[in-house]
């Protein structure tokens, strides 16, 4: 069988991370205590994870022309994602994620960069690209014009495509019909949706990630929870990444929804016992033989 191609449209972000145990108040200066450059942003994140699964991976995006677009180039590459649709956009820099981890906080800043020019008008030079797609997967880190053109021109070729609403921007709720599967974590779905109404025309195709307690479901309506793989946490970072990845994987194959839901669930189980977004990811074997 031929990988099915899925086109990954989104963010490529160079992610700044320092780790301290102090936090600076406002004025101050603290000393921390490691500092690391990794690939990431979520589009980035979730083309790799899903080539990572052995699906055959292009990615719609732009970086900057700068050291870290062309080092992000370099380990898209390097993962088998496709970069031809990839521009270094010039004069601007490359998307940055500065994370700042202290103990269980999280703090992140992140500046889009050449994320803000994945315009509709770049995407639209690669129409014949999506069509030719199998699926299409989304995240929230490019212009909302962009999503919006994504979610037309999908429908109108009917190709498959899933919206991860992360971060949280609401758009108008025609728009969220759509989509085919929307998979927003807890705190996206608490601030866009409202599951008791049912006329809304979304309740048939969210899927919301809800960390250590699983995956929840509403398909022709019916209302299910998956439980989480019960596993060692080291670093819950990219999960959900992970997680929109190998679902795209599973539902490019054409596998039931469940099933699909269920490989998600057990490839972020994995990815969560190493540390690191990308450098967790499993490969389609280690998944086969954790399901196993
Ligand atoms: P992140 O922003 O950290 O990438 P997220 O908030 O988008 O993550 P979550 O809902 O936290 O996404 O996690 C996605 C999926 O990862 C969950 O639905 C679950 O399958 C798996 N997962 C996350 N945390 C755990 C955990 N502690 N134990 C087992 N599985 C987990």
């Amino acid at each position: 069988m031929n990988s099915p191609i899925i086109t990954v449209i989104g963010s490529i972000n160079t992610d700044m991370v320092t780790v301290t145990e102090s936090l600076p108040n406002q004025g101050e200066t603290v000393i921390g205590d490691q500092f690391k450059m990794k690939p990431g942003g979520k589009g980035a994140n979730q083309a790799v994870a899903a080539a990572r699964l052995g699906a055959n991976v292009q990615m719609i995006g732009k970086v900057g022309q700068d050291q870290n677009g062309a080092d992000m180039l370099k380990a898209l590459k390097k993962e088998n994602v496709s970069i031809r649709m990839v521009e270094t956009a010039p004069k601007i820099n490359t998307g940055i994620a500065n994370i700042i981890l202290s103990n269980n906080d999280n703090r992140i800043i992140i500046v889009p960069g050449a994320n803000d020019k994945v315009t509709p008008e770049y995407v639209s030079q690669f129409k014949e690209d999506i069509r030719n797609s199998d699926l299409v997967l989304i995240q929230f880190e490019i212009p909302v014009d962009t999503i919006i053109y994504c979610l037309d021109l999908c429908n109108e070729y009917n190709i498959p495509i899933i919206v991860n609403p992360a971060p949280a921007k609401k758009i108008a709720s025609d728009y969220w019909s759509k989509a085919t599967y929307i998979t927003p974590n807890e705190s996206e779905y608490t601030q866009l949706f409202d599951f008791k109404d049912r006329s809304s025309g979304f309740n048939d195709k969210l899927i919301v990630t809800k960390g250590a307690h699983g995956v929840s479901y509403s398909m022709n309506d019916e209302y299910m929870t998956l439980p989480a793989y019960s596993v060692n946490a080291v670093d819950t970072t990219g999960a959900g990444d992970t997680f929109n990845g190998a679902l795209a994987v599973a539902l490019s194959e054409k596998k039931p929804i469940s099933t699909s839901i269920k490989f998600a669930n057990a490839a972020s189980a994995l990815s969560i016992q190493k540390f690191g977004a990308q450098d967790g990811m499993p490969t389609r074997t280690e998944v086969e033989s954790f399901l196993r």
